[in-house]
């Protein structure tokens, strides 16, 4: 035999069952949008390797160790699978000028890569929902925002999420606490691991983001940006807390909240859960007014939020709140292949009036046939469906097809009954629509 391929280290098939979960979430997600004015955008998940170096910053976890990037083997250009779609987003609404004539809100969903050690709730491959919205300056859509988010944990049956805020103010605000950030740490340069003494200089802000455990004391006693803030930066943070404070929404300031990219400005913020170990960000976001104009677009406001799939996820299971998943209306047991024709034309009718109905299909060798009665039940059984249709030889004799509820529900005398195709089938069908 063959050796056996395997997917990538990383990277996960989503299989069903568990796919319907996914399914369940995406549909949420839609439907909440839409309450929302947010519409969606697809963008391509290989980008140019620039859009990514430029937008997220030179001296970032992402920029500096996780991306996967490859060079086109026929042109040579500089590609890079997708580690974030906020840089795609931008890239797009600039190309596109669709700020011409007003902001934008939009959300995405899909595939994100990047090169990190796997474990619960870290993936090379994982997916990300985002919100952005564009062209928008008022703290009012930053609130907007996480308002969203919040609406959404609702929506999902979660608890125990926390959201976590800070400002990072402005460029001219960010300079001097920088200056202050370097003689601090140099002050105490002993207790800087490797990375930190890179970063020193090119980069002082991502030591707060750290997650080395070693460094938290150091970090937390670290100059905080929010003591650097002027009054309009201070004003714009004010207003995002007031709009969430009328809106019940509890928030704690994180001073050290920093984020993982440098295009982040003003309103930074997280929602944590305790329950899933280290990995306990499901969602962060914030404001980048200048990440646009960086790209070489014109400028314009813009804030917005990712979450991961698999941690929202992986929260539902933990907090014992699933999906229904999902089963046939019915099952059709075909005993003899010779009804196979008319059997596949009377479940196209039923599925074209909104029944799902699971067909058995022979499984062994043609010689077979279509398996024992008894085997087919066992099936049509396993597959959850509320009723059995059967295509026997007898029903099939006089034109029709026997129902058999398979879940001890009593039913109708008229739908226990053997039926007619396909005016009573069809009958049959509009009464297990409407939940009869
Ligand atoms: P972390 O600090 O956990 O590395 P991050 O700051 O790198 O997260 P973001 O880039 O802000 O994460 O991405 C937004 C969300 O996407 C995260 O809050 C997390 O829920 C999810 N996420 C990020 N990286 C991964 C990954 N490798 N696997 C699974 N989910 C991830
Ligand atoms: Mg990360």
């Amino acid at each position: 035999m063959a050796e056996k391929l395997t997917a990538v280290k990383g990277m996960n098939d989503i299989l069903p069952p568990d796919s319907a979960r996914w399914e369940w979430l995406e549909d949420k997600v839609r439907a909440l949008m839409a309450r929302y004015a947010y519409r969606n955008i697809r963008t391509p998940i290989v980008e140019p390797t620039a859009l990514f170096v430029r937008g997220l910053g030179e001296v970032t976890d992402i920029v500096e160790k996780e991306m996967y990037s490859f060079e086109d083997r026929l042109n040579g250009e500089a590609l890079t699978l997708r580690p974030e779609n906020t840089a795609g987003v931008v890239r797009a609404v600039a190309e596109h000028s669709m700020l011409y004539d007003g902001g934008k809100r939009l959300y995405y969903m899909g595939p994100m890569f990047r090169h990190e050690r796997p474990q619960r709730g870290r993936y090379r491959q994982f997916h990300q929902i985002g919100a952005e919205a564009l062209g928008f300056p008022g703290a009012e859509v930053d609130a907007e925002l996480i308002l969203l988010a919040d609406a959404l944990w609702k929506e999902l049956g979660l608890k125990d999420v926390r959201l976590e805020l800070n400002s990072l103010g402005q460029p001219d605000e960010r300079r001097p606490h920088r200056g202050a950030l370097i003689s601090y740490f140099e002050t105490n340069a002993d207790q800087l691991d490797e990375e930190a003494k890179r970063r020193l200089h090119s980069n002082p802000l991502r030591i707060l983001d750290t997650k080395n455990p070693k460094m938290q004391a150091l970090v937390e006693a670290a100059p905080r940006l929010i003591d650097f803030l002027g009054e309009a930066s201070l004003a714009h943070f004010s207003s995002v807390k007031a709009i969430l404070e009328a809106n019940g929404i509890a928030y704690s300031i994180n001073p050290r909240l920093v984020r993982g990219m440098d295009y982040y400005n003003l309103t930074v913020f997280e929602f944590i859960t305790d329950s899933l170990g280290s990995q306990g960000t499901i969602c962060g976001g914030g404001r980048y007014d200048y990440l646009i104009e960086q790209i070489g677009g014109k400028a314009a406001p813009a804030v917005g939020w990712a979450l991961g799939v698999e941690r929202v996820l992986e929260l539902i299971r933990e907090q014992g709140g699933a999906a229904d998943l999902p089963v046939p209306d019915a099952y059709a047991i075909v005993p003899e292949a010779s009804a196979l024709p008319l059997v596949l034309k009377t479940l196209q009718a039923l599925r074209a009036l909104g029944v799902s109905v699971q067909m058995h299909a022979a499984s062994g060798a043609a010689a077979d046939g279509m398996g024992s009665m008894k085997s087919q039940f066992k099936k049509a059984d396993a597959s959850g469906a509320r009723f059995a249709l059967i295509f026997g030889e007898a029903e099939l004799a006089q034109g029709s097809v026997a129902v058999k509820p398979l879940r001890g529900e009593k039913v109708e005398a008229a739908q226990a009954q053997t039926l007619q195709p396909l005016e009573t089938v069809a009958l049959w069908a509009h009464s297990l629509r409407a939940g009869v």
